[in-house]
């Protein structure tokens, strides 16, 4: 299929409308065979491809390509050459989703190119990311008066929080702020800082209890050490549940520490917020609705493609104070409705909110409860059945949907054995192509972890990722 652009009219750049429906067509076509390949992809395809990414370097093209080609290039060549992310068997690191209302989603919004950023220019399109935010400040039960921010990540969610408890609590002093966050919390906390102006010498790293979670004694000591240095804290982020074990922080206890010392509570729920979600679920999480800031990331426990995170300010004019700015080309600011520029760091940019607004009305909130109610079922059983596996010692038990556990046995003596053959694990169990697991280090450590957060795993995939832990297990231990 080759684009009409007329040889002579060598400016013209619009497709005629049979031709944008017959490649839209065939795009629709490959991604959803794609789609309905997943469970027979490998777990993981090969990305040892060096070779081929110094082959793929080219000059710019100076003609056009027709698509099928590039179409042909993608799916066959390149795509499969990668982690299977959006499989069913993909339970490393924490998965993220893809639904197909967000693919659509981001079609419409790419396709009609409205301009989302300024409130007047697209009022009716912007009150769907109102909206939406409103849906995600509700499940997490903050109050009215909460401004949100959709980001292209939880680390740009983080570092806007920083930046906005800064503006509030440090103004101009920022050389004396210092910032608390635990040995588990995520490094996005401490690039965040580093982009907010808080330098490394003045982020503290708190040691965490025997479950992973903060030391809140250790919290407070910390605190009236710098004090007592003359520094000001004033920020503490705190995990609802860590990358390495899922660990979810005393976030009441932190909540209380903060109140008293004047702290801004920051949580970090990238991983765990959405299991906010299920009533049935929130005493995990207890205490989370008292953040002063909340970072969620939509594409994970949204289940959303790569792309989106958010950010809950309970001080919405706070949020507000830090971005909200005019100029002499820019219409005049209003306050009854949400307007994204004025809380947030940028101008122009896509529409993020119509894929979390097109997921949740597509599916529903309670469809999307019973989804992530069902994840948490499953790694506690998994985990449960896990550990009865001869050999498994059980790290972390699931606080939310994520466990972790090491390999031991009499032969294997030392930390460095018992490493090496949990690592081995982790690679034998992802080299039968079912199941993808990734491992983690905690104080010297490797762990291999278990996190179910991908909306196409379901109990068939934790039975097979229980058969091949289990026979890998043995067969490692049996030092075959
Ligand atoms: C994923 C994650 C982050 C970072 O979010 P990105 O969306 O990858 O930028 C931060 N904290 C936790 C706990 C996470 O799981």
């Amino acid at each position: 299929m080759t684009p009409d652009l007329s040889s002579t009219d060598t400016a013209a750049m619009e497709f005629s409308p049979d031709v944008m429906l017959a490649m839209g067509r065939a795009v629709v076509d490959r991604a959803v065979a794609h789609i309905a390949s997943l469970p027979d992809q490998p777990a993981r395809g090969d990305v040892n491809v060096a070779d081929l990414c110094r082959a793929l370097r080219e000059p710019v093209p100076e003609e056009g390509s027709a698509l099928t080609p590039l179409l042909d290039l993608l799916f066959d060549d390149l795509i499969p050459r990668s982690f299977t992310t959006p499989s069913a068997g993909y339970l490393a690191y924490i998965p993220g989703g893809g639904v197909y209302p967000a693919a659509l989603a981001d079609f419409i919004a790419d396709a009609t190119n409205r301009y989302t950023g300024v409130w007047m220019a697209a009022p009716a399109l912007v009150q769907l990311e109102a909206n939406a935010l409103d849906w995600l400040r509700d499940w997490m039960q903050f109050p009215v008066g909460t401004a949100g921010l959709l980001t292209t990540g939880g680390s740009g969610a983080t570092f806007n929080a920083i930046v906005c408890a800064r503006e509030q609590m440090l103004n101009n002093d920022i050389r004396s702020g210092t910032l608390y966050t635990s040995t588990q919390g995520h490094h996005c906390i401490n690039k965040a800082a580093k982009l907010a102006g808080i330098a490394p010498d003045r982020v503290r790293s708190i040691p965490v209890d025997r479950d992973f979670r903060m030391d809140v004694a250790a919290l407070e000591a910390e605190i009236a050490r710098d004090r007592a240095l003359g520094l000001h804290p004033f920020f503490v982020a705190s995990s609802a549940g860590t990358t390495n074990t899922g660990a979810v922080d005393p976030l009441n206890d932190i909540a209380d520490v903060c109140a008293r010392e004047q702290l801004w509570h920051h949580v970090d729920g990238a991983y765990g917020a959405f299991f906010h979600m299920c009533p049935e679920l929130r005493p995990l999480l207890s205490g989370l609705p008292r953040a002063d800031s909340l970072t969620l990331d939509p594409h994970k426990g949204m289940f959303l493609p790569y792309g989106t995170g958010a950010l809950l300010v309970r001080d919405g004019q706070a949020l507000r104070a830090v971005h909200s700015a005019t100029a002499g080309y820019l219409p005049e600011n209003q306050d009854e409705f949400y307007d994204p520029a004025q809380y947030g760091p940028e101008l122009s940019r896509g529409f993020p909110g119509l894929r979390v607004w097109m997921s949740i009305k597509m599916y529903g909130a309670a469809r999307y409860r019973a989804a992530i109610a069902e994840k948490r079922a499953l790694a506690v059983w998994a985990a449960e059945q896990t550990a009865a596996i001869p050999g498994v010692v059980m790290d972390a038990m699931p606080q939310l949907s994520l466990f972790a556990f090491h390999l031991e046995s009499p032969a294997l003596v030392t930390q460095a054995q018992r490493n090496a053959a949990t690592e081995a694990l982790v690679e034998r169990v992802t080299a039968r192509g079912k199941i993808i697991l990734s491992g983690c280090t905690v104080d010297g450590r490797y762990l291999a972890r278990v996190c179910v957060l991908g909306f196409r795993t379901r109990q068939a995939e934790m039975d097979i990722c229980l058969q091949h832990v289990a026979e890998e297990s043995a067969a490692i231990l049996r030092g075959a």
